[in-house]
């Protein structure tokens, strides 16, 4: 007999929510982490009493009930709502773009007159291409918008994203820029979204009550060969090529990189999160961490304040993969992966990295309650 129904690598959302699940089914987990913390990249570093995302900022937001009520009932959710700012040249927009970004941008107010604005500039966009096709993204972007929000939300932006030019960009990154016609700064249209109130650490350690885990524990280094001596499952929640010794090769990665500040003001920008959209700043974003959690007076209890400036970062071997890379080699290459993952015995592959697929937050959730036979 086993000690552990379950070894389970990796303790991000998917790990922690599958031990939850099965601890409640009357099974017992271990859970490891390489990292020195629990709960992958939504853990929290506590400085000057404010939760710091270390991983950047996340905020949950979902549709399904279900997955909204799953998490409320492990710790509290608050109201916090993601109405992000763009600051281009010192003017600022709201974001995502809808009647405050363009009564601020023309001066229009009724969405008659916004909607008016932006046909003149998309015709004038349309007409310059003489009937072909836009052929990168700043003509796909400009047939969309006009170039007055191109060029003051999105050239900059995108190219400090992208680290090239738009001009040299495909068309297709940009298949959609949606317009809102009404004064509504939310930039979910989701049905719930919030913080867990405490932060996510809170949420982590309530999936994980009462069930044994290990930090800074490599699964390579230590359990790779006789996990089947101390429990009967894995799920494994990290890297699926690195599982596969790189047997077919190696996934390539998109990642972020952050400095951090603590700032000896309470309230720095008086936003959570602030686009910077012109070059004059090298980062893209920067994150002030203490608006996710405390509003109104709260704010100003706190005296001091800590932010992240976010910068775009070409991947190199060590550093946080983050985002997988959807083109045709990586998306061959993963699939290819999953062919092998989907044979192998015991195991359950689970979560971003195990399935090379990027998945927000509550999707993460509903995957482990849909699954059968725990
Ligand atoms: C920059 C960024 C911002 C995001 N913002 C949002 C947001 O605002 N809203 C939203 O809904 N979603 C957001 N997400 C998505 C969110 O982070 C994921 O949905 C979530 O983290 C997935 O959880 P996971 O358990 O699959 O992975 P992770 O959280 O990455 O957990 C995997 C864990 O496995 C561990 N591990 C890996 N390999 C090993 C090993 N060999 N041995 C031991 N442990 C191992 C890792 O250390 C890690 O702790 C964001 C993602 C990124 C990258």
């Amino acid at each position: 007999m086993n000690k552990y129904d379950y070894l389970i690598v990796g303790s991000g959302l998917f790990g922690a929510s599958f031990a939850y699940r099965a601890t409640k089914a009357g099974k017992k987990c271990f859970v490891i982490d390489k990292r020195p913390q629990l709960g992958g990249n939504v853990y929290c570093e506590n400085v000057e009493g404010i939760n710091v995302h270390k991983y950047g900022a996340h905020i949950f937001h979902t549709s399904n009930k279900r997955v909204w009520d799953f998490v409320n009932s492990i710790v509290e959710f608050n109201r916090y709502t993601n109405s992000p700012l763009a600051n281009y040249k010192g003017q600022l927009y709201n974001l995502p773009f809808n009647m405050n970004t363009f009564y601020q941008m023309w001066g229009v107010v009724t969405p008659e007159q916004a909607q008016t604005k932006i046909d003149e500039q998309k015709v004038e966009a349309i007409a310059a291409l003489n009937g072909r096709e836009p052929a990168n993204l700043e003509e796909q972007a400009l047939t969309l918008v006009g170039k007055d929000i191109f060029r003051k939300l999105i050239k900059e932006y995108t190219e400090k994203q992208w680290g090239r030019d738009c001009k040299e960009l495909p068309a297709f990154i940009i298949k959609r820029l949606p317009v809102r016609m009404v004064y509504d700064n939310n930039y979910f249209n989701d049905k719930y979204q919030g913080i867990p109130i405490g932060g996510y650490n809170k949420l982590i350690e309530g999936l994980l009550a009462g069930v044994e885990r290990k930090t800074s524990v490599d699964f390579f280094a230590e359990y790779r060969n006789n996990w089947k001596k101390i429990a009967d499952k894995l799920v494994y929640t990290g890297a699926i090529d690195e599982y596969f010794d790189y047997r077919l090769g190696k996934l390539d990665w998109r990642t972020v990189s952050f400095k951090t500040y603590v700032e000896n003001v309470p309230n720095f920008q008086g936003n959570a999160v602030v686009n910077y959209t012109s070059h004059d700043q090298p980062y893209t974003r920067i994150i002030e961490h203490k608006h996710f959690e405390m509003f109104g007076q709260s704010v100003y209890d706190c005296p001091k304040t800590v932010i992240s400036e976010e910068y775009s970062t070409e991947y190199k071997n060590g550093m946080e993969p983050y985002y997988p890379v959807n083109d045709d080699r990586n998306n061959s290459l993963a699939e290819e992966y999953r062919k092998l993952a989907a044979v192998e015995k015991d195991v359950l592959f689970g979560g971003r990295l195990a399935q090379y697929r990027y998945f927000d937050m509550a999707p993460i959730i509903e995957q482990v309650l849909n699954l059968r036979n725990i």
